[in-house]
């Protein structure tokens, strides 16, 4: 079932993402070379703590997981793609790093990634980033009313077929709201005007992720880290997108 909020809940669900935001903005800038991947899943987790927030990872425990999660973020790092287990590993300089984040604030949730360089970035990295990044800015831009699902997919996957990425759709946006995952998917490549119309109240999150050289996957060892088939490194950005009528609002959206 695909759930309409009111705009009184989507004012609600602006606490869970301005948390979400903080706990990103927080580990990111805690993701520093010589940082161990399980040092920035405890400051999430103390960030949790100290908000009375809940996470949505922990206990997660979707068919395609060999177990629940058991951490509250996910640190993705090089060619791990999406769903990065955080493990014992000590960030080296040039390595590219994804965190994604989702929690639960007052009985809302709000889910939002990003990827960055940590230490000295190289231009095939940047140039990955940089693309995602307006992948998401589009697939936002096209969250209007009067759109439909497809219009979405179709903004993100024109901004990274532009730039010569192949794109995988296993993975995509979900409708979010009492729970980190709703029924609504949305890929992230797909035909413009096709699929569910756009109403106001529709919250879902979007999150384009890309990898230089594959648009296939594997998972690793860990039964959770999906990664590049070819090695090459990955990128993902999602924002937490509220649907009005006056367009829509990023309730994950970050101080600048
Ligand atoms: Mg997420």
């Amino acid at each position: 079932m695909i759930e309409l909020r009111t705009p009184l809940e989507i004012e609600q669900m602006r606490a869970a993402g301005r948390f979400v935001a903080s706990v990103l903005e927080a580990t990111a800038a805690a993701s520093t070379v010589g940082k161990n991947l399980l040092s920035i899943d405890r400051l999430a987790h103390d960030m949790i703590r100290k908000a009375g927030a809940e996470s949505c990872y922990i206990d997660y425990h979707p068919s395609f997981g060999a177990s629940p999660f058991g951490k509250v973020i996910c640190t993705s790092v090089n060619d791990a793609a999406l769903h990065g287990l955080p493990h014992d590993y000590t960030l080296r300089d040039g390595d590219l790093l994804s965190l994604d984040f989702a929690a639960s604030v007052d009985g809302w949730v709000a889910d939002s990634a990003i990827s960055f360089v940590v230490g000295t970035p190289r231009d095939d990295d940047l140039a990955l980033i940089e693309t995602t990044s307006r992948a998401l800015d589009a697939g936002i831009a096209a969250a209007t009313v009067g759109n439909r699902i497809g219009d979405i997919s179709a903004s993100i996957g024109a901004v990274a077929h532009a730039e010569g990425y192949r794109v995988n759709t296993e993975f995509g946006g979900h409708s979010v709201g009492r729970t980190m995952h709703g029924d609504l998917h949305i890929p992230n490549d797909g035909r413009a005007s096709r699929g569910l119309p756009l109403r106001a109240g529709l919250v879902f999150a979007i999150e384009p992720w890309l990898m230089i050289g594959t648009d296939k996957i594997y998972t690793d060892a860990d039964g959770w880290t999906l990664r590049s088939a070819d090695g090459s490194r990955a990128a993902h950005f999602e924002h937490t997108v509220a649907i009005t009528d006056d367009g829509p609002i990023v309730l994950s959206a970050r101080r600048a």
